[in-house]
């Protein structure tokens, strides 16, 4: 069938140079011959023979799809194993062979069927190219586009290592203020009409830091504003499927999850608005998967991911053989994209849940003391701390009201850790409910809650 959508836009008009001169690495451009003719003797790539890998049969436990591994004695988690190939997946000896860095086939198969079924880009020449994981992605992204001296864009609070990449590069970065929602269009159409800019970086689900979650209608006037400029948005979603729907106060006999969203539910992608391929969209195993695996993939125009696969060529050539290997297995086959969906639900619902818990005790607890926005999604809760008013202008407050949760044996990181604008973070803190005990939120809750009384008791 013949697609009726658009090409891309071409935006290789602003490629740094580097992306310019990036191309094929020429030992690779070689490999085709070896697909393309069953019964050529290979004397070109220096590949390792395959006898002289010491590793057989990869097999390891997994759950039922949308069980935890935990939850598994009934029914029991399966054992799956990959070896040799089948109509699905490749064998392990391909798996462990060097390849191009568009990855081993089952892998992006799997990232492009899942792609277009979620996100059904609305141009043509969309493809997928693996990723270790979208900190990997995100550099090789930003250097398409923006070299020492250029300015990326990016919201007033942002994930901390995007601050760690430019900032050694020489890179700007313009900051956007934000709304509960993310980003403000006004303001970044501000920003892009005072600064000459190509990228915009932006963490639409469950912000990192803030929790924030851009609506369809903000998407929409954020890509409106993208277009207005002729901007890239590069869109780094790896909280995605952690997407709760709003928060219901605890009530007798109420089923608080009824109304997740599921998959059918999740507000859609910049990506499923791209009419003109201005978005890269980075997505990762990470959150869903584990973040040990170090697989992910990017989707974007074609000529782009070309771009990312040659710069996989030359740093990490692709996701590790073992990581592919365990995830085509598992999602092409043993679970399939059925099972990987009952996965993605049940992921959902446990960082729903802890969301009601730790939402419900901050009410609680922190009256008075601390004020959030509910995070409709993800792992975090942005809280602002309330000081008492001759407390709260004093040098250094949050250092010490830092310092007074430590000595409470709890943990948050503070605001000045995500601050774009370099200044300071103002009465902000990060709280994260993915990691500890549903138990240990509540132990954490009450620490908070004594550390921040003691600046009540001060003069
Ligand atoms: N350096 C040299 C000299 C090589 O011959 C090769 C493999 N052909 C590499 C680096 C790539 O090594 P790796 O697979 O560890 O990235
Ligand atoms: N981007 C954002 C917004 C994140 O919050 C994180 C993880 O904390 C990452 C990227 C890193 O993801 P990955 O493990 O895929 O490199």
């Amino acid at each position: 069938m013949t697609s009726t959508k658009p090409h891309s836009k071409d935006l290789s008009v602003y490629f740094t140079e580097s992306a310019k001169q990036r191309d094929n690495s020429p030992l690779k451009s070689l490999m085709k011959y070896m697909s393309a003719d069953p019964t050529l003797v290979s004397l070109g790539a220096g590949l390792p023979h395959p006898s002289t890998f010491p590793l057989g049969a990869l097999t390891t436990l997994v759950a039922q799809p949308g069980h935890t591994l935990s939850e598994c004695a009934h029914p029991p988690a399966t054992s799956i194993q990959v070896n040799q190939p089948t109509s699905k997946t490749e064998g392990l000896e391909r798996f462990l062979q060097y390849g191009n860095g568009r990855g081993v086939p089952s892998y992006s198969a799997f990232a492009r069927t899942h792609t277009a079924s979620v996100h059904n880009p609305p141009y043509a020449d969309w493809d997928v190219v693996p990723s270790v994981g979208n900190t990997d992605a995100f550099v090789k992204a930003l250097m398409l586009f923006c070299d020492r001296g250029d300015t990326l864009v990016v919201d007033e609070w942002t994930y901390p290592a995007i601050l760690s990449t430019v900032g050694p590069m020489g890179i700007r970065v313009a900051s956007v203020r934000m709304d509960a929602e993310g980003a403000v269009p006004e303001d970044l159409d501000r920003v892009c009409g005072g600064t000459r800019v190509r990228v915009a970086y932006m963490i639409p689900t469950a912000q990192n830091p803030t929790g924030a979650t851009m609506s369809l209608e903000r998407k929409r006037a954020v890509y409106a504003v993208a277009q207005k400029h002729d901007l890239v948005l590069i869109e780094d979603d790896p909280y995605y499927y952690l997407q709760f729907g709003a928060y219901e106060e605890p009530a007798e006999g109420v089923d608080r999850l009824r109304g997740l969203p599921g998959l059918k539910g999740l507000i859609p992608s910049l990506l499923s608005l791209d009419t003109d391929g201005r978005v890269i969209r980075l997505d990762s195993f990470s959150k869903i998967l584990a973040p040990g695996l170090r697989c992910g993939w990017v989707t974007a125009p074609r000529y782009i991911a070309d771009k990312i696969q040659f710069h996989n060529e030359t740093t990490v050539q692709q996701p590790s053989g073992l990581s592919q290997a365990l995830v085509s297995k598992l999602l092409n086959e043993d679970w399939g994209h059925s099972g990987w969906e009952s996965h993605l639900l049940r992921t959902q619902r446990e960082y729903a849940v802890r969301r009601d818990v730790f939402v419900d005790l901050c009410r609680e607890k922190l009256k008075g003391l601390a004020e959030f926005t509910v995070p409709q999604a993800g792992m975090f809760l942005w809280l602002r701390i309330v000081l008492p008013p001759q407390l709260e202008q004093r040098e250094g407050i949050m250092d010490e009201v830092f310092a007074r949760m430590i000595a409470k044996h709890v943990l948050l990181v503070p605001g000045r850790m995500f601050s774009a604008r370099g200044v300071d973070g103002g009465p902000y803190m990060r709280a994260a409910f993915s990691y500890a005990s549903v138990e240990d939120l509540g132990v954490a809750v009450a620490r908070l809650r004594e550390a921040l009384l003691t600046f009540r008791q001060e003069k």
